[in-house]
């Protein structure tokens, strides 16, 4: 992409953001209100994304892809002159920077052996036999998911690994890898993310389509963009089967829902944490 050189810019690849329309946050947005889900698509609502913290968290993201072998060849331009994006741009620096200099090098936390990871993978021979297992898995179709990075923590790194930081001994093996910022360090986070249904699902998900080499868990990476930024990893283990049957119940749910009559809302979301749905304050959709 041609930028003009007489403009700030940066320019990073593209966020993958946006719901595929079959992953675990689309499914769990049918479970708060189908009719949102709708609408919000109808209506298109504004990606909020590029506003303040969020916007820190999606430039770190990218920088985390591209520093690990993601893709470059989607650039997205960010104008430095909008002063939401302008702001956060330091801040994801001033993150970020921190970050490499406590954790540095692409292999500091093992081989990478993949980045964006996602599945059923892009059109291929196996693609069908991927989606096949997935809904196995899962007991819904289509199902998607994306995983930020699958490592291989080896006897080198997992050494790395217990001595700088608190994940304690790992062992050696397929790891699943979550890039999280956050803007405090939340009291309750070791308990949020060992029940996240969405790592039960990636983990689920992976480890049905490579049983010869399943992962050993989820390690969740938050950087906390305080003063002197923080950096904080917990491990998530592998869905035992009961977990495992939380996660089929929730998609079943959320399939019957989806194929419900989604001009009716279900009114959970109309009003959270003192913050209403737009369509709501828009008029858009008067349920209440
Ligand atoms: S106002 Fe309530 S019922 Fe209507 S779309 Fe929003 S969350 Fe759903």
């Amino acid at each position: 992409m041609a930028v003009p050189m007489n403009s700030l810019q940066l320019v990073l690849p593209l966020p993958r953001s946006g719901s595929s329309g079959a992953g675990i946050s689309y499914y769990t947005q049918i479970i708060r209100c189908p009719r949102k889900v709708v609408l919000d698509r109808e209506l298109k609502e504004p990606d909020d994304r590029a506003d303040g913290a969020a916007a820190v968290g999606t430039m770190v993201h990218q920088l985390d892809e591209l520093y690990y072998g993601g893709r470059s060849d989607n650039p997205l331009v960010i104008p430095i002159s909008d002063v939401n994006w302008g702001n956060s741009i330091e801040e994801a620096k001033r993150c970020w920077g921190a970050y490499i200099k406590r954790f540095p090098g692409r292999d500091w936390w093992g081989e990478v052996l993949a980045v964006e990871e996602q599945h059923p993978a892009e059109p291929f021979e196996g693609i069908a036999v991927e989606a096949d297992l997935i809904a196995a898995a899962v007991g819904i179709d289509p199902f998607t998911i994306r995983i930020d990075r699958v490592i291989r923590v080896t006897e080198e790194s997992a050494a790395r690994i217990a001595l700088n930081t608190e994940l304690g001994a790992l062992k050696p093996g397929v790891y699943l890898y979550d890039r999280k910022t956050k803007g405090k360090a939340d009291g309750d986070a070791a308990l949020m993310h060992a029940h996240s249904l969405q790592f039960y699902a990636y983990m689920l998900v992976y480890n049905a389509i490579n049983q010869h080499e399943p992962c050993l868990g989820l390690i969740v990476d938050e950087i906390v963009t305080t003063k002197e930024p923080k950096f904080r990893q917990f491990l998530v283990t592998p869905p035992d089967e009961q977990q495992q049957q939380v996660v089929r119940s929730m998609l079943k749910n959320a399939k019957a829902l989806e194929k419900s009559d989604a001009a009716l809302g279900v009114a959970f979301g109309c009003k959270e944490y003192n913050r209403f749905c737009p369509h709501l304050l828009s008029g858009a959709c008067t349920r209440s």
